[in-house]
């Protein structure tokens, strides 16, 4: 028999806790590279 399965591909989006964008968890934060409390990634944030 065979069974219907639906892939879940929906990523797990959380809110960044230092800047409040969005962030898919597990993921440094595109908007201010935060992640787990490190800065992880680094972003020009000068304009
Ligand atoms: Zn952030």
């Amino acid at each position: 028999m065979r069974r219907a399965q639906k892939k879940a591909e929906i990523a797990n989006v959380t809110v960044c806790p230092d800047c409040g964008a969005p962030a898919e968890s597990h993921r440094a934060c595109k908007k201010c590279g935060m992640y787990r409390g490190r800065k992880v990634l680094t972003i020009k944030t000068e304009e």
